[in-house]
């Protein structure tokens, strides 16, 4: 039998050490874009997750491309994704679990939000709730602690030796895990259920669906001219486009779930040139599958038309939907009932919502492993200098988390 009481009293009692492992792995800058950062977080990670598991494995991540404002696509090199393999080998395991969360975050070494600050919060009964603002915070560094200690409650308290775990921390799901993704592709399809460490919503619940998100470069190249002396001999590629992000704007309210934003338009220099070159970059948010199928063929029906090098212009258009649309099927319906069962087990209600931002979560429902992607703290204002997370919520998630490792069962599968 398992004391769920004991193990959720072991784990309040580490509430103390747990916020201060956070604000140690939140001063320590990962930023997407900083290799050194990434890879210094990664050492340290790799000594944090020493009590749960020795073996920590370091997978080299291949480059990622990036189309600069001049049209010119970069190569970027990104962190180590880190890798641990627990329980039983795979082969011999009922079930086979993927943890997974990213230890990248948004903010940059340059940017002013670097240092974790703590505060108390009133609650409407008067008592004090002890919270902590940084970087990081809930996204995901929150989520990194509640990972290990529910590993380490799992085992002090649960048994789970038809289980085969594989944990995997990944340094780059900030800009959409250009260099993951292969890596997910790869390793998908050898679990039963993925967990992720994504932060709840702001009134706690969990994402039980989420829509998919894209982003597409369009890269205008037209000819310069002077604009006195020869002007007509000009091909102006910020006023193509311009037509062309109008063109696409009108996107805009064909289907009820299906937004366009055009995000960013950058071309031209000195005013007295007929500027060649533009690059327009827009993002994309749908519903469902047939959704994305959708705006992709429309995205690209639109671009087709402004391809006429006939009048001397030229669109080459790069980019897709990187998320997917989560939706909530068959799969994920029965992975709620089991997290709803294990919350049960340690005195938890847990309520759900839907959200317009993607995770991992997509990607990894995508290629067909479903997932419960928001195991990590309650907090909010995430991607701002005001971010910040409830303290009690990293034990109370990592009992949920626990209980959810015990309650899945794939032995009939
Ligand atoms: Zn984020």
């Amino acid at each position: 039998m398992v004391s769920w009481v004991a193990m959720q009293e072991w784990l309040d009692h580490q509430q103390a050490q747990m916020a201060d492992e956070l604000q140690t792995l939140c001063d320590l800058n990962s930023g997407s874009d900083s290799v050194e950062g990434l890879k210094r977080t990664a050492n340290w990670l790799e000594e944090y997750m020493r009590p749960v598991s020795d073996s920590c494995r370091r997978i080299v991540l291949p480059d990622y491309q990036k189309i600069d404002d001049q049209g010119t696509v970069l190569q970027y090199a990104t962190g180590p994704a880190l890798a641990w393999e627990l329980g039983v080998p795979p082969t011999q395991a009922a079930t086979r679990v993927l943890m997974t969360i990213h230890y990248d975050t948004v903010y940059g070494p340059e940017n002013a939000f670097q240092r974790c600050i703590r505060f108390e919060q009133r609650r409407p009964d008067g008592s004090l709730d002890a919270c902590m603002r940084g970087p990081g915070v809930i996204d995901a560094k929150g989520g990194i602690v509640i990972l290990r200690w529910s590993l380490l409650a799992a085992k002090k308290f649960l048994d789970l030796s038809p289980f085969s775990v594989s944990v995997l921390l990944t340094p780059d799901e900030e800009i959409g895990s250009p260099s993951s993704s292969e890596l997910w592709g790869r390793i998908a399809g050898g679990y039963h259920v993925a967990m992720l460490f994504e932060p709840a919503m702001a009134d706690g619940a969990l994402v039980s669906h989420r829509k998919g998100t894209g982003n597409f470069t369009v890269v205008v190249r037209g000819r310069s001219a002077h604009a006195g002396r020869n002007f007509h001999e000009g091909r102006n590629a910020v006023v193509h486009a311009s037509k062309l992000a109008i063109a696409l704007n009108e996107l805009n309210g064909q289907r009820p779930n299906v937004t366009i934003n055009i995000g960013r338009l950058r071309g031209g220099d000195a005013v007295n040139v007929v500027p060649d070159l533009a690059v327009l970059r827009i993002n994309v948010r749908v519903n469902d599958r047939e959704d994305q199928v959708w705006i992709v063929e429309q995205v690209q029906s639109v671009v087709q038309r402004f391809q006429v090098p006939d009048e001397g212009f030229e669109v080459v258009l790069d980019g897709g939907l990187g998320s997917p649309p989560k939706v909530l099927d068959e799969a994920m319906a029965h992975w709620m009932k089991v997290s709803e069962s294990a919350a049960a087990l340690v005195g938890q209600r847990l309520h759900w919502n839907g959200s317009g931002g993607a995770s991992d979560g997509n990607k990894l429902a995508a290629l067909g492993l479903s997932n419960v992607d928001t195991f990590g703290p309650e907090g909010g204002l995430l991607h701002s200098d005001q971010e910040w997370i409830r303290l009690s919520s990293l034990p109370k998630k990592a009992a949920l988390t626990a209980a959810f490792l015990h309650s899945i069962d794939c032995r009939e599968e």
